[in-house]
């Protein structure tokens, strides 16, 4: 009996290090692939130096395709109308997940080229086109004529300042206010709506038959991206897509998650948000991140500026404003 324990501890030990709560990840391929269940991912890229583009998906459904996220280089663009053109479907529906730049940018492009799709969205973008978006374009201006902008970045830079002056041209024909069970191309979807997350109002998508929850930027790699979020608001949305049954999480960017993985990243999440609303040295907030989050990193350089940055916009307050209703 004695040898018996020490070799179970061992075989214990041995299963763990074999099936790691989360594998190794890597960012999901560019162009559309199949991902189970008639649903197509495009992989949102992020190459250094330049902005990124969020994850889309095509959705096939009886009646049509519907299209969730836009992103915002003319190469997703192309990835996006080559996977609509692979099967003989005619889009309907251009689901926006928020209003930021890098999930919008394609819908005029889209709509030009498929007359018949509407876009769904909330009204943020209203307020974000006089706020945000308006303000950014001003200093982005700024900094364009002081030669402030590195020249590998101008492109991306004069890119968005044309797709603001475009700006009601990205705004939802159908508005959603609340969530709801809803069936677009033929296809029935839960609509959930997240208020004061990563924007005044994202929407994210429950698809019951797949058991597949489609949550744009309330999960994002290598790190959370806060430029416009309420930081309590967006942890109250995470626990909104735990308790909806899903088995598998698409991010809005980065790789498909299984709900064990999405919970190390939940934890992390909430451990970065703890410590810098607390008093703490906020180095050990984005060495926190760094750590616990450091499967969705995928060894990204440009992590650890991104967290400090982040850590440091938290513990200004400059987010309250966000999380006021
Ligand atoms: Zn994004």
């Amino acid at each position: 009996m004695r040898g018996w324990l020490p070799a179970l501890v061992a075989l214990a030990l041995a299963g763990c290090a074999a099936h790691p709560p989360v594998r190794e990840l890597t960012m999901p391929r560019t162009y559309a692939h199949g991902i189970g269940g008639a649903t197509f991912l495009i992989g949102g890229s992020f190459e250094p130096g330049r902005s990124p583009d969020g994850n889309s998906l095509i959705l096939y459904g009886p009646e049509g395709a519907l299209l969730v996220d836009s992103g915002r280089h003319p190469e997703h663009l192309t990835a996006i109308l080559q996977g609509l053109s692979g099967i003989n479907m005619t889009p309907v529906a251009i689901f926006n997940t928020h209003w930021h730049l890098d999930h919008v940018s394609g819908n005029p492009a889209l709509k030009a080229a498929y007359p018949r799709m509407k876009v769904y969205g909330t009204s943020a973008i209203d307020r974000a086109l006089t706020g945000f978006l308006a303000t950014s374009a001003e200093a982005s201006r700024k900094a364009l004529a002081e030669g402030a902008i590195p020249a590998s970045a101008v492109p991306d830079v004069e890119g968005d300042l044309a797709m603001i002056a475009r700006g009601a041209e990205l705004r939802p024909d159908v508005i959603i206010r609340e969530g709801g069970d809803l069936v677009i191309a033929g296809r029935p979807l839960s609509w959930r709506i997240a208020n004061r997350a990563v924007t005044e109002s994202d929407l994210w998508i429950y698809d019951a038959v797949e058991k597949r929850a489609i949550v744009g930027d309330l999960v994002t790699m290598p790190v959370p991206f806060f430029d416009t979020a309420c930081p309590e608001g967006w942890l109250a949305a995470l626990d909104a897509v735990t308790a909806s049954g899903a088995e598998q999480i698409v991010p809005g960017h980065g790789p498909i998650l299984t709900m064990a993985e999405f919970g190390v990243w939940k934890t992390a999440f909430a451990d970065f948000i703890a410590c810098a609303r607390g008093a703490g040295a906020l180095e050990t907030c984005s060495a926190g991140w760094l750590a616990g989050a450091k499967p969705f990193v995928m060894g990204d350089k440009r992590a650890k500026a991104m967290v400090d940055y982040y850590a440091g916009l938290i513990r200004s307050g400059k987010l309250d404003g966000h999380c006021k209703a």
